[in-house]
Order: C-alpha cells, then sequence, then structure tokens
C-alpha cells in the first residue's frame, strides 16, 4: 500500500541537439575531487571524496534524481564518474513529479528505503536551492469502501510494527487536526515522518554535488548501452567503462532491449495539476476517490490520474486529460471545500515492474540498473541512489536489498500494470 502524489518547478529543458560536457552542472568550473560545493565553496564533510572507487570508471546514464544521487555518492566515494543524459538534468520523470515524500511503506525493506531517503533529504534541506517542507501525510479511505479501509488499518499496524511513525485518526480527530472535510470519511491515518518538496531543485542541487565531487555531466545526447565489456555508445562510438549504471526512468527497458536485454518494466502515465486555490492543510492521499493534494508554493497541487497502460516513451501525450482534470475538481470540492482553478496540468511517466518491486542491482557483470519505481521513485531517490552506488563501490552495508534484486526476472514475464498509490 502506498500513496503519491506530483508537481512541477522547473522542469529541465527538452532534449536539445547540443550535448554539452562539464563537470560543473551550473557552468561554474569545479575541480574533480574537490570538496568545494558548487554554491560558494561551502566545504562539507558528505561531499569528501573516500577512495573506496579507486578511480574505477563508472557511466550513469541518467540525470535524474536517482541518477544525479547515485552519480554525486560514486564520486565521492573515488570513482570516476560521467553522468550521460538525452535531455537536461531533472527533464525526465524528476521534473515532472509531485515532491510528495513519506515514509509509510508497510514493507519492511520499503519503510527502511523510505526512512533513509527522508533522512537524506533532511541533511540536504536548504542547500542549493532545495527545501524539505515538513508536513504531516494523511491518507483515508471513504465510507462504503470498506476494502482500502481495512487496508488502511491493516497496513497502519505493519507500519507501526516497522518503526514508523504512522497513527490511525478517527474521522472527528482528523477533522480536529486538519482543514479538510471529513463527513464521508470512514478510517484516515496519518504519517508524521513526511513532506514535500520541488524535486527539479533536488535533481539540480544533487548535481551540483555530484559535479563538487568530480563528476562530469553529458547532456543532450541520447546514448546506448554496450554489454560485454561494459561500456556505452555516443553517436555510434563506444567508450568503455568498468561499470555502467542505468536510472534512464521510463527510457530505461528500451535501452536495454536494444543491447538485446529484455527486463519486465512498463512505463504507464500518471498526471498532476497545481491550482491557485489557497490550501495550507496536510498532504491527503483520498485513496477512494483516486487522488492526492498537498500545499504548493502557489496554492495546492493534486495529482494521480493513472492510466494503467503501457505508453511509449518516446511517444505519449504530455498533457493532462479531462477525466483526470474533472475528477480533481470534485475531490477538492470534496475534501477542501473550495473550487478548482487550474493553473498547470500535466502528464508523465512511471515505470511498473511484475512483482511492484524496483529493479535495483547488478543484471549483468559490471551493468546496473536503477528503475521500476511504482510511481514511488523520487521519494526514494536519495536511498535507492546510494544503494546502487554502493553495489557499484562493493559496499555492502548499502548495497540495495536482495528483493529488489533484478535477476529474479528473466524479462519474459507478463504482467498487468498495478498502480503505484493503490491501497488495498
Ligand atoms: C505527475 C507525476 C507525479 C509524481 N509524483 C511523485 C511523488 O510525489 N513522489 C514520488 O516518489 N514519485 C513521484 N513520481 C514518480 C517519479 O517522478 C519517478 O519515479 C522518479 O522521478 C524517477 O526518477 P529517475 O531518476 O529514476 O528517472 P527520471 O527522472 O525519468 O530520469 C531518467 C533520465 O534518463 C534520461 N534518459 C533516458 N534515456 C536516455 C538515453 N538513451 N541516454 C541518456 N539519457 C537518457 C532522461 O532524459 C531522464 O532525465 C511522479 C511522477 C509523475 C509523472
Amino acid at each position: 500500500m502506498d500513496v503519491v502524489g506530483g508537481s512541477v518547478g522547473s522542469v529541465g529543458s527538452d532534449v536539445s541537439d547540443e550535448s554539452s560536457e562539464s563537470n560543473a552542472v551550473d557552468g561554474t568550473a569545479v575541480a574533480a575531487g574537490s570538496a568545494m560545493t558548487a554554491d560558494g565553496g561551502r566545504t562539507e564533510g558528505d561531499d569528501r571524496r573516500t577512495n573506496a572507487g579507486d578511480g574505477r570508471r563508472v557511466a550513469v546514464v541518467g540525470a535524474g534524481a536517482v541518477g544525479v544521487t547515485a552519480a554525486r555518492d560514486l564520486a565521492a566515494g573515488g570513482a570516476a564518474v560521467t553522468v550521460f543524459d538525452r535531455g537536461a538534468i531533472g527533464s525526465g520523470s524528476s521534473g515532472r513529479a509531485a515532491g510528495v515524500l513519506y515514509d509509510a511503506y508497510a514493507g519492511d525493506v520499503d519503510a527502511a528505503i523510505g526512512d533513509r531517503a527522508l533522512e537524506r533529504f533532511r541533511e540536504r534541506s536548504g542547500e542549493g536551492g532545495f527545501e524539505f517542507v515538513e508536513c504531516p501525510y494523511v491518507f483515508l479511505a471513504r465510507e462504503g469502501d470498506e476494502k482500502r479501509a481495512r487496508a488502511i488499518e491493516e497496513g497502519v499496524e505493519r507500519m507501526r510494527r516497522h518503526g514508523r511513525d504512522v497513527s490511525l485518526l478517527s474521522p472527528d480527530e482528523l477533522g480536529g487536526r486538519f482543514p479538510l472535510r471529513v463527513d464521508d470519511v470512514a478510517v484516515a491515518a496519518v504519517a508524521a515522518n513526511a513532506g514535500w518538496t520541488d524535486p527539479a531543485s533536488y535533481a539540480s542541487m544533487m548535481a551540483d554535488r555530484a559535479a563538487a565531487a568530480g563528476a562530469k555531466f553529458r547532456t543532450g545526447r541520447a546514448v546506448d548501452l554496450r554489454i560485454d565489456p561494459p561500456g556505452i555508445v555516443v553517436d555510434g562510438e563506444a567508450e568503455a567503462f568498468d561499470a555502467v549504471v542505468v536510472a534512464a526512468g521510463a527510457h530505461t527497458k528500451r535501452i536495454f532491449e536494444r543491447a538485446a536485454v529484455r527486463i519486465p518494466l512498463k512505463p504507464y502515465r500518471v498526471q498532476a495539476l497545481t491550482s491557485g486555490v489557497e490550501y495550507g492543510g496536510p498532504m491527503c492521499h483520498d485513496a477512494t476517490a483516486g487522488m492526492y493534494l498537498r500545499p504548493h508554493p502557489t496554492g495546492l497541487l493534486a495529482g494521480d490520474g493513472t492510466e494503467p497502460v503501457e505508453a511509449d516513451p518516446d511517444e505519449w501525450n504530455r498533457d493532462a486529460d479531462d477525466w483526470f482534470v474533472d475528477g480533481i475538481r470534485d475531490g477538492v470540492r470534496e475534501r477542501v471545500g473550495r473550487e478548482l482553478r487550474v493553473e498547470r496540468a500535466w502528464a508523465g511517466l512511471c515505470t511498473a515492474t511484475p512483482d511492484g518491486n524496483p529493479l535495483l542491482g547488478e543484471l549483468r557483470p559490471g551493468i546496473h540498473v536503477a528503475a521500476g519505481w511504482q510511481g514511488h521513485g523520487f521519494m526514494r531517490a536519495p536511498a535507492t541512489g546510494e544503494a546502487i552506488a554502493a553495489a557499484v563501490l562493493g559496499d555492502r552495508s548499502r548495497a540495495p536489498p536482495g528483493a529488489f534484486d533484478p535477476t529474479r526476472f528473466d524479462g519474459t514475464e507478463r504482467f498487468e500494470i498495478a498502480e503505484g498509490m493503490t491501497i488495498e
């Protein structure tokens, strides 16, 4: 069970024909190996390099939240990192995400990943334009929706067993604590360890940190993968690396396909919008309505709008559908008692796997994959990026959990796309 949200601050620019290479993502020269950060020369222990990577050449394909986190940790761990992106930093799903962050996971592995991710978000808050805004996360089921009501009660029990600060609230308690309409609420819960952010600001801040630790960025060119020996292919030219991390979001399956490796991963559309409606309440996932909302600098951000159909990552509708906007209009009226004024509405892609767990780890010798987040990729990026970097560096203390091992599938699996935010 779990829930997500959706936002967009500054989305990276679309794919450009210009390629660029720099180890300073903001155009400021930063010496490789320097502990200087890119935002004014502050020295941070966390950005100091260790030598675990021992100069190993590592390519990271994808400068989304996961790729830039992995790049930062790899470079800080002593690897010689080059990040490739077909577009700009954060121009994939990370730049379209809602930025809803929480640790309310019922599974032990997920709870640990969620907890670690929030810890790292908080550590970075205030750096380079990135802000983690503390905000409780409410999830609820409406009267008549017994299935989800039961799932919330059982899920909260399991979350608490895994040490999550989550509690059930009666409708009266919910209405007493938060400015939400509660007359139709059957069961609600609140997770205290939660907050929101502008996802694009995280990608940009972490890319700066990666550059400060010595990573190079080559953006504006789509690359292909070479499996054996590990490497990437840019403009028809192969470049060898000791290891490659493919964190290419919705394109990950296609990149592997072109290298004759099958992985079970399906991109699908989800949607979000912002509205000028004033909202100072908690983040709230109305599981029955299939909608979440959170405060936003201009008022309110709401989303979900899952279309559980495999999307073509090169050709999909980036605009929100009318049915989605209409559903949010009703949901906001019912939950917040306000009329929606849409400022901006958009769609983006998430990725599904057969069992809902990510593909995170080494798939072939030297070839690592980090994808399949089922709608929860941004909020877990600080931990999953760290885990894939640890796997490359041979640091078992932070390596990905066995449940995420990508070799658990052979790539031929048939499966339906399950909504990431489903509570059942
Ligand atoms: C509307 C919406 C709302 C969402 N809300 C949330 C939320 O609130 N919380 C949450 O946790 N998650 C949310 N998500 C999901 C989240 O956006 C993703 O799970 C997460 O951003 C994935 O990050 P990533 O780094 O794996 O992939 P991406 O951010 O997609 O990065 C992949 C990068 O790879 C690059 N790339 C692709 N192919 C190539 C190639 N051949 N060569 C070079 N580069 C390539 C792309 O340009 C891209 O920059 C939301 C998603 C959407 C669309």
